[in-house]
């Protein structure tokens, strides 16, 4: 919805409603982020009075830590895995008998127990996109072939499950995408997508690359180098790393269970084979020393990274930092969902710094924000051309004398 409030700014008119969808079959299924939270209550109060028999069903991992909230703005909440009592809804909604709540358990719902989901009734242009313009525009799409997450950072939501889910027909998966769409490279949305059991690991990058596909990717840092290797011989092109900071008392106390050496090793290792390696970094951790942006720059010089994503610290319903804040120094954080901003990747020049929360000491709000304008703006002045792109709402321009430059939001620094 936000891709279609996006391109069409009116689109909670009654124009763009004003399809002949029959009411009776109208059955919404949501996740919202915690950002999103009002914004998808505001789409839904809109469709209710459109279409008064429609049924609104959410789940996801706002949801599951916001109950009572969401109770009131859908006729379902799905809390836990969804596989089967989505089915469970649609029985008892045919029946006349739904349920405000749902749950299921992680433990009962292993995601290799079920196959994908076919694409046919959706339209081909949301299917077949260009997520790789970096890499010669091949038709590409989004796949999910694993969930869950064995770590427990402290600003982390998307570890549920506990443990990392990997589905079996992957192969199955990239075939049919191939042979009904000419899909020929993959991004793999798995929280993340390589992890460290070589057991598990080697026959799913097998069947990955038996399919002749260019694809890439999020994991961890610490990945076993066979894996890597065969990473690369399978088609992957860039993999994103959640290197969240340079400094590794920042990493111990939000739980973050890797070493600087340890990114620095993996950073290389990608270089030397051929993958493109992009850092996912936060500000506004706590314990930041005073000058992390210049530990940051010279970090991200010093191991020649070819992509840097930058984004604020956001504590969301779920985490540890949001349930226990006092443990990391926060002495507040705001409950109105929309002084949130997206953890990674959403941030750009239409969303406000996010940042809804305050330290008892350390970084001010402001301070925060001027490193991460700081950092930006720095790096774009000393070394902008060995970071080829920021997702945090930069782009590339030309300046007066030709030279592609990067143009952020805050050049103020
Ligand atoms: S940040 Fe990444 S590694 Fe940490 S818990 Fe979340 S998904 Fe797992």
């Amino acid at each position: 919805y936000r891709k279609i409030l996006k391109s069409n700014p009116n689109c909670l008119s009654e124009d763009f409603y004003d399809q002949n969808i029959p009411e009776k079959d109208m059955f919404l299924y949501w996740s919202p982020k915690t950002a999103d939270f009002y914004e998808v209550q505001s789409i839904v109060e809109f469709l209710r009075r459109k279409y008064p028999q429609a049924i609104h069903v959410a789940g996801g991992t706002h949801i599951d830590y916001n109950q009572e909230e969401c109770v009131k703005v859908f006729d379902a909440i799905i809390v836990g895995p969804g596989e089967r009592t989505m089915l469970q809804i649609i029985d008892n909604h045919i029946g006349g008998y739904l349920k405000q709540v749902y749950q299921d358990e992680w433990k009962h719902v292993h995601y290799k127990d079920f196959t994908f989901a076919r694409r046919d009734f959706l339209p081909r242009e949301t299917i077949v996109t260009d997520l790789f313009e970096k890499y010669g525009h091949p038709d590409s799409t989004c796949v999910l072939f694993s969930r869950g997450c064995p770590y427990r950072c402290s600003f982390c939501v998307y570890n549920t499950p506990n443990t990392l889910q990997v589905r079996q027909d992957v192969e199955a998966e990239i075939n049919y995408l191939k042979n009904e769409y000419g899909i020929s490279a993959i991004n793999l949305k798995d929280e993340v997508c390589i992890g460290h059991s070589v057991k598990i690991y080697t026959p799913f990058l097998e069947s990955v690359g038996n399919c002749g596909i260019m694809w890439r990717g999020q994991t961890i840092v610490g990945v076993p180098e066979s894996l890597l290797d065969l990473a690369k011989e399978s088609g992957c092109v860039e993999l994103v790393l959640g290197v969240e900071s340079v400094v590794q008392n920042v990493l111990d106390s939000i739980n973050k269970r890797q070493t600087v050496k340890q990114c620095e090793e993996t950073i290389e290792y990608l270089s030397k084979i051929g993958i493109k390696s992009r850092a996912n970094i936060i500000f506004g951790l706590p314990n930041e020393p005073e000058d992390i942006v210049d530990k940051t720059i010279e970090f991200i010089e010093r191991n020649k990274l070819d992509y840097v994503s930058v984004s604020g610290l956001c504590p969301v319903p779920g985490s540890d930092m949001y349930a226990n804040p006092s443990k990391y120094g926060i002495r507040v954080i705001d409950k109105n969902w929309d002084r949130h901003a997206h953890l990674m990747f959403r941030y750009g020049d239409d969303e406000d710094h996010g940042l809804p929360f305050h330290f008892e000491k350390g970084f001010k709000q402001e301070e925060i924000i001027n490193n991460m304008e700081g950092f930006s703006w720095k790096h774009q002045k000393f070394n902008a051309l060995s970071v080829p792109e920021y997702s945090a709402g930069f782009t590339w321009i030309k300046n007066a004398d030709n030279q592609e430059i990067l143009n952020g939001p805050f050049p103020k620094y």
